[in-house]
């Protein structure tokens, strides 16, 4: 059952069994101060009854002694028809209980009678008929004698208003309720539009919508649940984003590496067969066999360059402090001179908190690739200056630069410039890729300001402190 049908059930059964039962305590109210009232005016009747006979008994002539039972019938048969009130029921009985007179029509109950004490005045409630009366009962003492007077009051009427009052009361509440579940239905309709919208938003979701989001159509709680569930989408959209982006991206490497696999992978299987299946003079099986070494060497190179990408990615970080003297001076040892480029290294003496082999292979890296694009002749600078927040690397050369189009991309796995530099140079566009995951790991990212034919600048800094270091590295 949908939720706002349930709202709509509970408040109607909720308003049915208040105006029920309010109903029917109000006309039974009604009906009980009615009857009583009735009840008092019996009772006041019987009353003025007993003075009347008692009154018409003295004035009875002194020439009998006692009351007749014919008197009595007479008297009775006056004070029935007589003044305001005539044509009331009434019935005497003598000391014994016996009935003397009664009018017509007066029940032929005696339980009353058989109560009726000395004194008091007793009255019950009896229903033949169809009709209902307030039955009265008095002592009389009139002369010598003692009477039981009865009288009987039709209360059909009080009864009937109280049928009347149900009826009315019942007729009433229908439409009541009728009316109020309209309103009551419009009303949970709008109470549940947040949650309608939510279910749409959230199935368009699952349909692959992602950027979907609900309306919020107000600040109450449902509002809150909205907002929470649209903060929610958000969350959710820029993971799957993240996701998908990651999966082309692995595709894309994955399209890369195949393409940088076959390319060796030719050249060594043509090759070999051109050297099993013919016999080729000395300097043609040299070179034959010199390609194959090469294109070897470079499937060896770009092997062991994945290896340092995958375990550095799954690295589990230990920096240490590390003295900038001891990766300079082995940068030094191994490019004080490389291909007819000057390598110039200038730092700053300091202590750095950073994984050392890591650290070298960065620089090893950088300063390969700055020397791959110098000209002989040409100077390459390695810096290394304390800042603020850390200690700050630098590898500038006066090469070939990068187009500002591609130093985005030179990062990505298997991206080259120019494909056919590199090559020759055994590079398989590695070499960046893994220098981005090692300062992942370190908390710095690469910086590159390059204008092609001046030359390029790769730069990054290692944040001072372990803890800056782990938020660097979060972000
Ligand atoms: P590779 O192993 O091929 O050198 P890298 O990932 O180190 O791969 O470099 C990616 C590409 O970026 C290189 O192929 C090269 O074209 C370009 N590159 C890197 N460093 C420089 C630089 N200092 N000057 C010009 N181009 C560069």
């Amino acid at each position: 059952m949908k939720f706002s049908y349930k709202i709509l059930l509970c408040s109607i059964i909720t308003m049915a069994a208040a105006f029920g039962i309010g109903g029917y305590f109000f006309v039974n109210d009604v009906f009980r101060a009615s009857l009583e009232r009735e009840i008092g005016q019996a009772l006041d009747d019987s009353s003025i009854l007993k003075f009347a006979f008692e009154t018409a008994a003295l004035n009875i002539p002194s020439k009998y002694d006692v009351l007749q039972n014919s008197v009595i019938e007479e008297i009775g048969s006056n004070l029935e028809n007589r003044g305001q009130g005539a044509g009331r029921l009434l019935r005497l009985s003598d000391e014994d209980r016996k009935v003397l007179y009664a009018s017509e029509g007066f029940v032929e109950d005696t339980v009353l009678l058989a109560d009726i004490e000395e004194q008091t005045q007793a009255y019950q409630i009896i229903h033949p008929d169809r009709r209902y009366y307030i039955q009265t009962g008095i002592q009389v003492n009139a002369l010598d004698r003692v009477l039981y007077l009865e009288t009987m009051r039709d209360v059909t009427e009080v009864y009937a208003e109280r049928t009347r009052g149900f009826a009315v009361y019942r007729g009433l509440t229908l439409l009541i309720l009728v009316c109020s579940s309209v309103v009551m239905y419009l009303f949970s309709q709008w109470l549940t539009k947040p949650i309608r919208l939510l279910t749409q938003a959230a199935k368009r979701m699952t349909a692959g919508d992602y950027g979907c989001r609900a309306d919020q159509i107000s600040t109450d709680e449902m509002g809150q649940l909205t907002m929470d569930f649209n903060h929610m989408a958000q969350v959710v959209e820029e993971n799957i984003r993240k996701l998908e982006e990651e999966v082309r991206a692995r595709e894309d490497f994955i399209a890369a590496f195949s393409h940088e696999l076959k390319t060796p992978l030719t050249a060594v299987i043509g090759y070999a067969d051109l050297l099993r299946s013919r016999k080729l003079d000395d300097e043609k099986h040299f070179l034959s066999a010199n390609y194959i070494y090469t294109e070897g060497k470079r499937l060896e190179t770009m092997s062991l360059r994945l290896l340092d990408i995958i375990v550095t990615k799954r690295y589990q970080h230990e920096p240490q402090m590390v003295d900038a003297a001891v990766l300079f001076d082995y940068l030094e040892d191994l490019y004080r001179e490389r291909d007819g480029v000057s390598v110039q290294i200038r730092y700053a003496s300091g202590r750095i908190l950073a994984e050392e082999n890591l650290l070298k292979s960065v620089l090893l890296n950088l300063t390969d690739n700055a020397v791959k694009a110098s000209e002989p002749g040409s100077e390459v600078i390695v810096l290394g200056e304390k800042r603020k927040d850390g200690y700050y690397f630098s590898v500038k050369d006066h090469g070939v630069g990068i187009p500002p189009e591609e130093c985005r991309k030179i990062t990505e796995a298997f991206y080259m410039v120019d494909k056919s530099r590199s090559r020759s140079h055994n590079g398989a566009g590695l070499g960046l890729a893994l220098c981005v995951e090692i300062l992942k790991l370190h908390g710095s990212t690469l910086e590159i300001e390059s204008t092609p034919g001046e030359g390029s600048c790769f730069g990054f800094l290692i944040p001072w402190e372990l803890q800056s270091f782990m938020e660097a590295g979060e972000r």
